[in-house]
């Protein structure tokens, strides 16, 4: 077995490709894995091991065709998590979200139909739906995506879903809610207020802090990506949900209690454009037609997370350095 990942040096890709090197999913334990990754400021070569005999790492794009014929035939399926993937940077320059996010994903798709890679799953958002007060979203719900990050991967999973209809690819969807978990780039909220609070700086808390968001462990949105790469129907979407709802000033109250923080450090600024109420996903057919079921308790999961920045202060200081040394330029 050989898998093809893209994005695999960042935060969910990466969770991937450790889990898939150390076995963790059966039948897969002696798969071999490429990784395509562009390491864009967001990804990052230590979150994977710096040698490993079923682990080949290449720099590159996924927009670069003739670098994806040259590596793709062999391999039995793609697992393409590559993306540009924060929904602030979509705000000022959501270019670099068309580029790689729609037309990266058009170019992969073409190079796995000409290179007969039997298998693929695209890996989208629950974003894609747009914000819901009440209830919650389907995998038949029509996409309304908000931001331009959202905008791009709703446009990423229609274009990939073609490539079923029109050219036979064996392909899945999965759309996921709010992961959280160890290697998350500080520039997104959890890691932000962590690093935040451990310095004893400020957390900026947009708007009212009442967006309603669904977290869920990383670990999990990885074992379902495993269970639709194995057992998903081709051409079907699959909501990954099932994690746990807060408000951003409930999760940032959880934070400042685990850290021993003082409440004062937070600060309410201005909302986000556009900025989505609430996501909620029901991940029915998850569970009833592959037999789903999360495993990270919330508040144990948060607080190992918490635990892990707080031990690996190498790993997330010069990603935080080089992040503000950007908001300056
Ligand atoms: P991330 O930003 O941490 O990682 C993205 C990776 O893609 C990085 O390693 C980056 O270097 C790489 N990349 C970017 N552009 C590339 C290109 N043109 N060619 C090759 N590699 C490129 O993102 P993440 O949080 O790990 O998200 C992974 C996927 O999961 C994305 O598709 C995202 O839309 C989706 N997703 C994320 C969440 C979440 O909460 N983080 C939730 C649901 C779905």
């Amino acid at each position: 077995m050989k898998v093809f990942v893209t994005g695999g040096a960042g935060f969910i890709g990466s969770t991937y490709v450790r889990s898939l090197l150390a076995g963790a999913y059966p039948g897969y334990e002696d798969a071999e894995v490429t990784v395509l990754d562009k390491l864009t400021y967001a990804g990052n070569r230590a979150n994977l091991p710096a040698h490993h005999p079923r682990l080949t790492f290449v720099r590159g794009d996924v927009c670069d065709l003739g670098l994806l014929r040259d590596l793709l035939p062999g391999h039995d399926a793609v697992v393409h998590f590559a993306a540009e993937s924060h929904v602030d940077r979509s705000l000022t320059d959501a270019s670099a979200f068309v580029t790689t996010n729609v037309g990266g994903t058009q170019v992969l798709l073409d190079a796995a139909v000409s290179t007969g890679v039997p298998r693929f799953v695209h890996i989208s958002t629950d974003e894609v739906y747009g914000s819901i007060e009440h209830g919650s979203w389907d995998e038949n719900c029509p996409l309304l995506p908000n931001s331009p990050y959202a905008a791009s991967k709703a446009a990423s999973d229609l274009i990939a879903r073609s490539y079923w209809r029109t050219h036979g690819l064996d392909l899945s969807v999965t759309r996921c809610s709010n992961n959280y978990g160890p290697h998350q780039h500080v520039e997104k909220l959890i890691p932000r207020f962590v690093t935040n609070l451990l310095n004893g700086e400020p957390v900026p808390l947009y708007g009212t802090g009442g967006n309603v968001r669904e977290w869920l462990h990383v670990d999990d949105h990885c074992r379902a990506v495993q269970l639709v790469l194995t057992r998903g129907r081709a051409g079907e979407t699959y909501n990954v949900g099932g994690g746990d709802e807060r408000t951003n000033r409930q999760l940032t109250d959880l934070l400042l209690d685990l850290l021993g923080a003082d409440p004062a450090l937070v600060r309410y600024v201005t909302d986000r454009k556009a900025h989505d109420v609430r996501y909620a996903l029901s991940d029915r057919k998850l569970r009833e037609e592959l037999g789903y079921a999360p495993q990270v308790d919330f508040a144990h999961g948060l607080a190992e997370t918490v635990a892990w920045y707080r031990d690996n202060p190498g790993w997330w200081k010069p990603v935080r350095d080089a992040a503000q040394g950007g908001e300056r330029r």
